[in-house]
């Protein structure tokens, strides 16, 4: 399986009050989300170097995320019914960053890769909880 390298460094000036969370065991890999995102970090994960795109998932580069929610829908009037949903599998959902920590343990994907990259999800998320704390003067996980 293979990872985009990704920065531990935050690029944007503060953490957004919720970051985009992609569910592995429903997404299929079809970078809908990706082509949409204005900051570039959603990362795709193949699971066979031989065969791209055969049981590849996304994943939020969470230093990275802006909590713009347009890899969720795209914009329209509050009076039009027919908003456009961008992932096709409701695969992507909204965490507060305090929840982040929680949504990290709850990691899914295939069990050797969960078991590789938990702690790095887990480390990612409380990064998140620490600079939104730091930012608002309040303790991790208030
Ligand atoms: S919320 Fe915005 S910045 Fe974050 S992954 Fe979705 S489109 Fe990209
Ligand atoms: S749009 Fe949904 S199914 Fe497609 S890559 Fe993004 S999260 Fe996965």
């Amino acid at each position: 399986m293979s990872l985009s390298p990704k920065s531990t460094k935050p690029r944007r000036k503060k953490v957004p009050k919720a970051l985009a969370v992609i569910d592995a065991d429903n997404c299929t890999g079809c970078e809908s989300c990706r082509e949409i995102c204005p900051v570039d970090c959603i990362v795709k994960i193949e699971q066979y170097a031989d065969t791209p795109g055969l049981g590849a998932w996304c994943e939020v580069d969470w230093d990275q995320c802006i909590g713009c929610k347009l890899c969720i829908r795209i914009p329209s009037k509050k009076s039009d019914a027919h908003v456009l949903q961008v992932c096709p599998w409701e695969a992507i959902e909204m965490v507060p960053v305090p929840g982040l920590v929680a949504a990290a343990g709850r990691m899914t994907g295939p069990e050797d890769f969960v078991a590789a990259n938990r702690q790095r999800l887990l480390a990612a998320a409380r990064r998140q909880v620490a600079h939104k704390a730091a930012a608002g003067g309040r303790a991790p996980g208030e």
